[in-house]
């Protein structure tokens, strides 16, 4: 979608600190982080918000990939949070659906984050 943020930072038109990046999902560091550590998981294909996504193979690719940045890319050995807020109600502010990973590689910071 040519008006949605997150699109424009999957195609480069507006530049992230990515993190990592396959065919289907997109990473990159919040530009205001609530933890030490705080990274956007994104979806490459523009979906509002979780609630519209009718696609469980979809969500489960994106689940997995969570795991695999927070474990293997972000080394959160002692543990993270995943928050994906839906609509405004839900706190979203961005709508194109993306999960929120939360979390410090020292192990220092405990919740909340
Ligand atoms: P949400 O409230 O769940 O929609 O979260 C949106 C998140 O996107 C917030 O935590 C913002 O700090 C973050 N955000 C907004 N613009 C950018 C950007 N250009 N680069 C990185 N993160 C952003
Ligand atoms: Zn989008």
């Amino acid at each position: 979608m040519t008006d949605c943020l997150f699109c424009k930072i999957i195609a480069g038109d507006i530049p992230s600190d990515k993190v990592y990046e396959d065919d289907a999902v997109f990473a990159f560091k919040d530009i205001q982080p609530k933890a030490p550590t705080h990274v956007l998981v994104i979806p490459k294909i523009h979906i509002p918000t979780l609630a519209d996504a009718k696609d469980p193979a979809m969500l489960g690719n994106l689940m997995d990939k969570v795991n695999h940045v927070a474990n293997d890319v972000l080394k959160l050995e002692a543990g993270y949070r995943i928050v994906i807020n839906v609509r405004k109600g839900g706190g979203q502010e961005v709508f194109h659906l993306h999960a929120h990973i939360l979390g410090d590689t020292s192990g220092k910071t405990r919740l909340p984050f």
